[in-house]
């Protein structure tokens, strides 16, 4: 595939004009390319040196972590550690990063003073969830994400909601947003996981088919929606770091 170079974009990252254009090229040019392709490009030849991979290490996370680890392994990982995670989540995130090889896991907190000032009992999720998303999440990602030009994201078209028309990349904020798999079905992942023999998050078998912070995450039924299982009985759907300009 022929590659459009960074250095005929004119503008700089940071433009919003010069961003929403150049994220449409790209969308545009790898719309019919497959997720190694996406990322290949992005991480050497689009932003060099100025990509991270946003990773909840969820239940469908280790193949974009395999494909990333294999084109570098030294890509920026980012992990928003909520302090509300399973403890399954945080072992699982070490056994990958050890089996990867992958060399730069950030891990990022939440600021311990905005902590104490507005959820000091922990329980912000039961009054106001959008609130706790955007201190344990929202906050943190856009601390975490200062210096680099774009995101590598996980989600894909069949999860549904805003999702369906997802495009490889997009404009986001001062940043590119990447979206390698959108294309990708269950079966490519569960294909993706077995051909590479990667290992399955420990709650996937107890009916776990999306994995976030534990209060705001359940089981789900097999016809369910992948999603189901988060927030559940709540309008809300997305935690607000894919809906918020970041
Ligand atoms: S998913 Fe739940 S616990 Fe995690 S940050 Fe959002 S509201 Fe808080």
């Amino acid at each position: 595939m022929s590659i459009s170079a960074t250095a005929r974009d004119a503008a700089t990252v940071g433009d919003a004009t010069a961003l929403e254009a150049r994220a449409r090229r790209l969308a545009m040019q790898f719309s019919a390319s497959g997720a190694r392709d996406i990322l290949t490009t992005a991480i050497r030849q689009e932003f060099p040196g100025k990509i991270a991979l946003v990773s909840s290490f969820g239940a469908e996370s280790a193949a974009l972590l395999h494909l990333v680890a294999e084109i570098d392994p030294a890509t920026p990982v980012i992990f928003l550690d909520t302090e509300k995670h399973f403890a399954q989540t945080l072992s699982y995130r070490k056994k990958l990063a050890r089996q990867l090889g992958l060399t730069n896991i950030q891990d990022i907190h939440p600021d311990t003073e905005e902590i104490a000032a507005r959820d000091p009992d922990g329980d912000l999720w039961k009054r106001d969830a959008d609130a706790c998303c955007t201190l344990r999440k929202v906050v943190p990602l856009k601390g975490a994400l200062n210096g680099f030009d774009a995101w590598i994201t996980g989600r894909k078209q069949f999860h549904g909601g805003g999702r369906v028309n997802l495009p490889a990349f997009e404009a986001s904020g001062e940043h590119i947003k990447v979206n390698p798999l959108i294309r990708w079905a269950p079966s490519d992942v569960e294909d993706y996981v077995a051909a590479h023999d990667l290992p399955p998050h420990p709650l996937v078998e107890q009916g776990y088919p999306s994995i976030g912070c534990w209060p705001c995450t359940h089981p789900a039924a097999a016809d369910d929606d992948v999603r189901a299982g988060r927030w559940r009985g709540a309008a809300k759907t997305e935690c607000g770091i894919h809906t918020s300009a970041i």
